[in-house]
């Protein structure tokens, strides 16, 4: 007897697969079934990252026919993995289902094992010095598809380095987070509640979305975050982040003020290095007064090529100096490790380019990508 119910029972929206559902998708979906199944199910999915079809706990007859139910299929399909770093770094084409392409990178060290994942295809903001922002804006991941990007580095890490486990998840992929807020915020539950990741190894980082941040706050949990500053005063903001001209440097502090209060969360501010952009000494004491209120960390990113921005890096030697200035001050700073540019798959670097070389196929932005940013601030 088939004791799946035929899919007339679950109204899938177009773009869901296996990791849209939820648990009472499942149970509705499995009627005939005890009710410990759909438990069962879920459970291996999310903790195990197992497909359903491979867990030999269910009877042969169910496992067939969850293999060939539609819905339950992958959202991604890994198209290239490319890798640097002696292996240790790793990142993942994926082709969603409307032929979309996004990135996920996946990092490991000694003590840690560490996912970047995507939460939009392309970006809408627009960050000068950013190839994903230079890409364009294509459309939201799904929570499905955000999922399953941790799914993927779960078995990955699994595969390639046995026993370890992925302990870290950062939202610093391709995309805006806080500019898909609904998807996002479902999907950080269940990577913490369903896969068992904690909410402090799990990390969101932002342009600085006003309204996303107060949304974050209220959520009242351990969640990390992050936010993009690269430069202290509204003018030189304004031209590297131009979300910053809607959410100024005094609105975003009072945002995040009441953040650090609420939560009791220490943030931390990106800030990419840029050669004689914003690495002099008044670009410090600038950084300095807004970190001091907010007991605020600074980390250091070293400016990775892309295509679009023709300003280099600052000299390691300027970038450390930088730090020590930061540190005198009483401000805890860190450089942060460089990993995958030999692979474009550092921090900005996210733009879909192996499978244009591939293909000799180019991603332009198609009209969405003009939009107005303000329709996507949920
Ligand atoms: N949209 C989010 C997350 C994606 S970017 C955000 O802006 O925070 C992740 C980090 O990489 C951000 O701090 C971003 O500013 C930084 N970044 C972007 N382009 C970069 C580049 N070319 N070199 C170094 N860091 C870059």
């Amino acid at each position: 007897m088939l004791n799946l119910c035929p899919v007339t029972v679950v109204k899938l929206a177009p773009l869901m697969s296996l990791y849209d559902l939820e648990i009472t998708d499942w149970q509705e979906l499995l009627p005939k079934e005890p009710l410990f199944r759909s438990r069962q199910i879920w459970r291996a999915i999310h903790e195990d990252a197992v497909r359903p079809e491979q867990l030999t706990s269910l009877p042969k007859q169910l496992r067939n026919t969850l293999s060939q139910t539609p819905e339950l299929s992958p959202g991604l399909r890994l198209i290239q993995l490319s890798s640097d770093d002696h292996k240790l770094t790793e990142k993942a084409l994926f082709q969603l289902e409307d032929k979309r392409v996004i990135e996920t990178v996946l990092m490991h060290y000694p003590e840690r094992s560490t996912v970047c994942v995507s939460s939009q295809a392309g970006c809408a903001m627009n960050c000068s010095f950013c190839a994903t922002g230079q890409q364009g804006y294509f459309r939201q991941l799904t929570t499905g598809e955000i999922v399953e990007q941790v799914i993927w580095a779960i078995s990955r890490t699994r595969a390639t380095r046995g026993e370890k486990r992925l302990s870290n998840v950062v939202f610093m992929g391709m995309g805006e987070p806080l500019a898909n807020t609904r998807n996002v915020f479902r999907a950080l539950t269940r990577i913490n509640s369903d896969i068992g990741i904690g909410a402090r190894h799990i990390t969101i980082s932002t342009v600085g979305i006003v309204p996303g941040i107060k949304l974050f706050a209220s959520l009242g949990a351990q969640f990390n975050l992050a936010v993009s500053l690269h430069a202290a005063n509204n003018e030189k903001r304004s031209s590297l982040v131009p979300i910053n001209r809607r959410y100024p440097i005094e609105l975003l502090t009072e945002t995040l003020d009441s953040y650090f209060r609420v939560t009791r969360r220490r943030i931390s501010f990106e800030w990419a290095m840029m050669d004689g952009v914003n690495d002099s000494d008044t670009d410090a004491k600038e950084l300095i007064s807004l970190c001091v209120p907010l007991e605020a960390h600074v980390n250091l990113i070293p400016l990775n090529p892309t295509p679009g921005w023709p300003t280099k890096g600052t000299p390691k030697t300027r970038v450390d100096e930088f730090a020590r200035i930061l540190e005198n001050a009483g401000i805890s700073a860190s450089v942060r490790d460089n990993r995958g540019t030999g692979i474009d798959a550092a921090c900005g670097q996210l733009a879909g380019t192996m499978l244009t070389r591939h293909s000799g196929e180019r991603f332009y932005s198609d009209s969405s990508a003009n939009i107005d940013v303000g329709d996507l601030l949920d």
